[in-house]
């Protein structure tokens, strides 16, 4: 599959865009209006510098070339004309993923596949909007696709198993290590792994059982883990453990997310990437 279409260009459909553009795909990106499509030559500026950094294969002139293999278009009907493969990116909102699914299947041609990159939403809750079940299913980005590399490839009950095969060569042929999740589940592998490590080192915190250095180096000795639980949450940045965790029926959950507001977003300390959090980088 060469061309690919990309719906939402914003955090994850903009890096989506470029990585498969530097992988060598024809893309092509589709936003709402020309507004936002005008501000994705900037997104690129700011991208480059992080592939040359952390990429030891990237070249200025492979990333202009990528710059080059890519399209954009407000038309929805030109974005899908020719698409072998498209990828949705646009609000984490069950109306504008249903409404943009259905507006999708009113013009695509027939071969093309749809994949959406929902985090949270399920694709079943998606499928009934498609005209093509059976071509329907996920295929999910973490943040920084270029480094974090996974892609979980997630079918629906009604996606045909030669479907999904085919997104997972997909995911492989722009730079993605694939996920193989055979059935559907909230949070795919990598959160259904993550969020609970995450949840527990949380609360043995808010309880008092051991101070965050210690968990974290607990958890990075006895399984020689890079990171412990505290060095990811500085990773994610405070604000998304904040928003999860704020309105948990847990009280423990709530306390925590309390003391993230007062103690490190109220002041400043908002993760690794300003610099401080948990910890001072
Ligand atoms: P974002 O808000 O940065 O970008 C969304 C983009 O969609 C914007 O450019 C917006 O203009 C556009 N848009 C809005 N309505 C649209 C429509 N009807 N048709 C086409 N485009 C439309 O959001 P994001 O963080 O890139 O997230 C997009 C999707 O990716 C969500 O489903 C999210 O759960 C998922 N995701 C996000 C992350 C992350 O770390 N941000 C990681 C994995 C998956």
């Amino acid at each position: 599959m060469q061309n690919l279409t990309v719906l939402g260009t914003g955090v994850l459909g903009s890096q989506i865009i470029f990585q498969a553009a530097y992988s060598g795909k024809t893309v092509v990106a589709y936003d709402i209006s020309d507004e936002i499509l005008a501000k994705l030559p900037e997104r690129w500026e700011y991208l480059k510098p992080l592939y040359l950094r952390d990429l030891p294969d990237a070249t200025p002139e492979k990333l202009d070339a990528a710059v080059a293999r890519i399209r954009a278009t407000s038309d929805l009907a030109d974005a899908l004309s020719d698409a072998d493969i498209v990828i949705e990116a646009v609000p984490e909102r069950l109306d504008i993923k249903r409404d943009t699914w259905a507006k999708v299947s009113a013009v695509a041609p027939e071969k093309t596949i749809f994949c959406t990159n929902s985090s949270t939403l399920l694709p079943s809750d998606i499928v009934d909007a498609t005209d093509r079940p059976s071509k329907f299913l996920a295929l999910h980005f973490a943040n920084e696709v270029w480094r974090n590399n996974t892609g979980e490839v997630m079918a629906q009950a009604q996606t045909d198993p030669a479907v999904f095969e085919q997104v997972a060569g997909f995911a492989e042929e722009i730079g993605m290590v694939a996920i193989r999740v055979k059935k559907e589940q909230p949070g795919y592998v990598l959160n259904s792994l993550l969020v609970p490590l995450l949840s527990a080192a949380a609360a043995l915190w808010v309880k008092g059982v051991a101070d965050i250095e210690t968990i974290d180096l607990t958890w990075r000795k006895a399984t020689g883990a890079p990171l412990g639980p505290f060095q990811i949450f500085d990773v994610v940045g405070m604000v998304t453990p904040y928003n999860l965790n704020k309105d948990s029926a847990d009280p423990i959950q709530r306390e925590f997310a309390e003391r993230i507001k007062k103690d490190y977003i109220d002041t400043g300390r908002l993760g690794r990437g300003v610099g401080k959090g948990f910890y001072d980088y």
